[in-house]
């Protein structure tokens, strides 16, 4: 299913006399002490696709920002077609040509696609004849660059995919010659993610430009024509594409050589550690979020949970975590846990032996306010080890803190200070180095990577990989198809509430599950 891009892509060398559809020159912006962005240059070709790649916090955003009229830059030029262009508002954004597709599309859920399309771009009173004229200009555009979604749908009916689609039709709409797509395939799946590039790709070979912000190498490595670098702030690296590959972009992106790929030997399963038969978990809406899922885990395996955000993977590790209430058997070495009442919570769960470490861990791994050593033992702390009398033994607790944060890296080094006041990846960290310190027989471990920067991907992986090493039972829920890819042993798909397969890891792909998790069985496939 994958796009050959390939051919549509133009030769850079033969357009050497065109005036940059985009040039930045010298921009640089500070927020407080933070400096985000530093004296930044950068030239993007007319009709090519221009990955910008970097770890989180690199800068990205806010130089994106700048150009759509957001930020104001403390220093630094912009143009646009070889004219210096000022761009104080998003106005003046549209007006240069610029279109922006957000993350969080910023579309009104119960309008039209239509009316989504002209809003903000037409006055109110001119509403009904710009809905003639604009229906017009929607079905030209929509055949022009194979955009298809119907004008008269209600937006809360689309799919994420459609929705971003309409996204991308607003901008054209507006003129935009330069389009900028900030992290695109997030909230995607691996099908939509290829009709997206197949957009992209028709895009491109109609002359528009297109800035492609990812921190997935896979979509620069093969979507994109020229690839920019960001780190600390900086623009570190300008390469084509053709003439580089993922571990040198890696090394740009961290500053340091990473290995890609999860270094691990085949599994050696025992004995089942986790079986659950026939769950079901109902949310406070009544809604029934997982259906019937029967599952086992044996001790040294890891079984990723792959799907969509969404679909019931999200409550599965609720319930088992003692977040939710459940129906149904969930065993613990043999041992049939309480699904809800009297030991059912998120307490009696770590103390039985599972650690947990929850997907949004700003609201369930971490209290924010509390210390990091006071972080280091949440969710543990009355246990007898930290206790020294009546009271918690602070100083013990503090000395094993330190020397968690030094093992795991945790930035700052300050045991100190509020859990808020680090970065999200050395959040994660501070809660992982919690979790798997207590040597569970059972970890389960929702988005481990979400927000983390790939050095510290690289070291949480090994730590999960190690932990398994050891025998112990590893239940990985992840939307990252290729952290679920290379970490599990074997695959469970989950598609509204219910597993639609499982697969062993070695003997799957990425096509294969990405149907699954579209919920397309074998049968229909
Ligand atoms: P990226 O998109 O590459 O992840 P960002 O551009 O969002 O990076 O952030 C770059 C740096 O600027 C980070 O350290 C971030 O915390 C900081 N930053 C971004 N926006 C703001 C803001 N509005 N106020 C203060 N700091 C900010
Ligand atoms: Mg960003």
């Amino acid at each position: 299913m994958s796009v050959d891009t390939q051919k549509g892509r133009p030769d850079l060398a033969a357009l050497p006399d065109q005036a940059p559809a985009l040039e930045l020159r010298g921009i640089s912006k500070a927020f407080g002490p933070v400096q985000a962005n530093k004296d930044i240059s950068i030239s993007v070709q007319p009709g090519t696709i221009h990955g910008i790649i970097g770890e989180n916090g690199a800068g990205k955003s806010t130089l994106m920002s700048i150009l759509y009229g957001f930020y104001k830059a403390d220093k630094g030029e912009i143009f646009i077609g070889g004219k210096q262009t000022v761009i104080p508002d998003s106005q003046a954004a549209i007006a240069a040509g610029i279109g922006m597709v957000f993350q969080h599309f910023k579309l009104v859920e119960n309008f039209s696609v239509l009316e989504n399309i002209i809003l903000g771009a037409e006055d109110g009173a001119l509403l009904n004849t710009s809905l003639g004229k604009a229906r017009k200009e929607l079905a030209h555009l929509a055949k022009e660059y194979e955009l298809n979604v119907d004008p008269d749908e209600v937006i809360e009916n689309l799919s994420v995919g459609h929705q971003q689609r309409v996204e991308i039709l607003k901008a054209l709409y507006r003129q935009a010659e330069i389009l900028i797509l900030d992290e695109p395939t997030g909230v995607l799946t691996p099908a939509e993610a290829d009709q997206l590039f197949r957009i992209l790709d028709r895009l491109r070979s109609e002359g528009k430009t297109i800035i492609l912000i990812t921190h997935k190498l896979r979509e620069i490595m093969e979507y994109t024509d020229t690839v920019s670098v960001m780190r600390r702030g900086e623009m570190t690296a300008t390469v084509k594409t053709s003439e580089t590959n993922p571990e040198q972009l890696a090394e740009l992106m961290v500053g340091r050589k990473v290995l890609l790929r999860v270094d691990k030997k085949p599994a050696t399963p025992g004995a089942n550690v986790l079986e659950i038969g026939g769950l079901n978990v109902v949310d406070e809406q009544g809604v029934r979020r997982v259906k019937d899922v029967s599952l086992t885990l044996k001790a040294g395996e890891i079984l990723g949970i792959a799907g969509v955000a969404g679909n019931g993977q999200s409550e599965l590790l609720e319930v088992l975590g003692g977040y939710a209430d459940g129906t149904g058997s969930v065993k613990l070495n043999g041992t049939e846990l309480p699904l809800s009442g009297a030991g059912s919570d998120g307490q009696a769960r770590r103390a039985a032996g599972i650690a947990h470490v929850p997907e949004d861990r700003q609201r369930e791994g971490l209290i924010m306010d509390f210390a990091a050593w006071e972080n280091s033992v949440f969710g543990y702390h009355n246990e007898p080890e930290f206790q020294s009398g009546m009271l918690m033994d602070n100083k013990g607790i503090q000395a094993k803190a330190a020397e968690q944060m030094e093992r795991f890296d945790v930035r700052p080094r300050n045991a100190n200070l509020s859990a808020k006041n680090f970065s999200g990846g050395n959040q994660q960290k501070i809660v992982v180095a919690r979790e798997i310190e207590r040597n569970p027989d059972l970890l389960l471990i929702g988005q481990p990577t979400r927000g983390v920067d790939i050095g510290a991907i690289e070291f949480i992986h090994q730590q999960i990989v190690e932990l398994r090493d050891q025998g112990k039972a590893i239940l990985l829920v992840s939307v990252e198809l290729d952290e679920i890819l290379s970490l599990s042993d074997r695959v469970a798909v989950m598609f509204d509430g219910q597993i639609m397969g499982e697969r062993k890891a070695s003997e799957t792909n990425e096509r294969e599950l990405g149907l699954l998790m579209a919920g397309v069985t074998g049968e229909d496939a």
